[in-house]
């Protein structure tokens, strides 16, 4: 980032008592309560630097820290989050260059309703942006921020994105299992009832039919489509996981022995673990094999049925084109290994 954009840009100011209080009124538009959104959005990012730093995201890992504190690294690469941004509405990003260098998060006001709305304030949004951020430094090594850039790999970026916004918002254990959803990404921003995915994340295929062959359909040549499909596979591994060791609020402990945080653990390790540019069988094997590292292979076959379920099983096929204008052809895949069978 240039010298001087930071110092330059806006922030509140609390005086000598650091008591960021503000209050807002949803009733008017977001503008009015620009010093509450910018606090927040200060927060979310803190809060995410720190439970990610609890599964592995460090500063040798490449995190995103001002002071790395001699523990390895580069130092200088705070996340410079812009709230309320003006280059844009309706969506948000964020830039990850190599460690050292800053992460950039822009967040927008959703006009799709009104009184607009504030993406900073809603947590699933931050999240899903932070964790462009982390998927992107832990794949291919923090000095190569371009592994996720595009086709699958990029649409597993958006994938994790999402899966992160669904999972950290789980605050109690019934809310994290699969009965409660669906659940929906930018609902609140966008002021409708479905969120801004062509379907809401559910366990149920009524309510979300995809499936890895998915990725072939018309209309998932995007990355966003292909992030949907990655992410109600991954979601599966979720639940089975927390069905065979339960769901802990303390999200911190990065505990082996819950489902919900070693979920998270082998998606982080997952992410350190697969080639630059996967696709979704190597993320898959990478998953696994952190798996096997990790807790020995006795959650195998829990993983094995949440990926199998969604068309990601021991059979799944991905028959690479013949020419750059001729696509992939995933053929959906429902077994699971020998060993996992009843
Ligand atoms: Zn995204």
């Amino acid at each position: 980032m240039k010298e001087g954009e930071l110092s330059s840009a806006y922030r509140p100011r609390s005086g000598h008592k650091l008591h960021f209080h503000y209050d807002i009124d949803f009733a008017k538009n977001p503008k009015s309560y620009l010093d509450a959104s910018i606090t927040q959005l200060f927060y979310t990012n803190n809060a995410l630097h720190d439970l990610f730093y609890a599964y592995g995201f460090t500063e040798n890992a490449g995190n995103f820290q001002a002071d790395n504190f001699g523990r390895g690294g580069v130092a200088g690469d705070p996340v410079i989050a812009f709230a309320q941004d003006g280059s844009g509405y309706n969506n948000a990003n964020f830039a990850t260059p190599p460690d050292g260098k800053n992460g950039k998060m822009r967040m927008y006001v959703w006009n799709t309703v009104v009184p607009n709305r504030d993406g900073d304030l809603e947590n699933g949004i931050v999240i899903h942006e932070f964790g462009h951020g982390v998927s992107n430094r832990l794949t291919g090594g923090p000095h190569n921020s371009g592994c996720l850039a595009w086709g699958e790999s990029g649409g597993m970026g958006e994938g994790w994105g999402d899966v992160w916004a669904t999972i950290f918002r789980h605050r109690t254990a019934d809310r994290a299992h699969r009965d409660y959803g669906p659940w929906h990404m930018g609902k609140y921003a966008n002021g409708g009832s479905t969120g801004i995915r062509k379907y809401p994340y559910s366990p149920d295929v009524d309510v979300n039919p995809s499936t890895y062959s998915f990725l072939n359909h018309q209309g998932y040549w995007g990355v966003h489509a292909k992030g949907e499909v990655w992410a109600a596979i991954l979601l599966e591994v979720y639940w089975n996981l927390i069905d065979e060791l339960g769901w802990t609020s303390d999200w911190k402990s990065a505990s082996v022995d819950k489902g919900n945080t070693l979920f998270n653990q082998l998606i982080v390790d997952g992410l350190t673990m697969q080639p630059c540019r996967p696709t979704f069988l190597d993320a898959r094997s990478a998953i696994l094999q952190a798996e096997a590292v990790l807790t020995g292979g006795k959650h195998a076959c829990a993983i094995w049925r949440g990926f199998a379920k969604r068309g990601l099983g021991v059979d799944a096929q991905r028959i690479p084109g013949k020419n750059p204008w001729d696509d992939d052809n995933r053929i959906d895949g429902f077994s699971v290994p020998e060993e996992c069978r009843p």
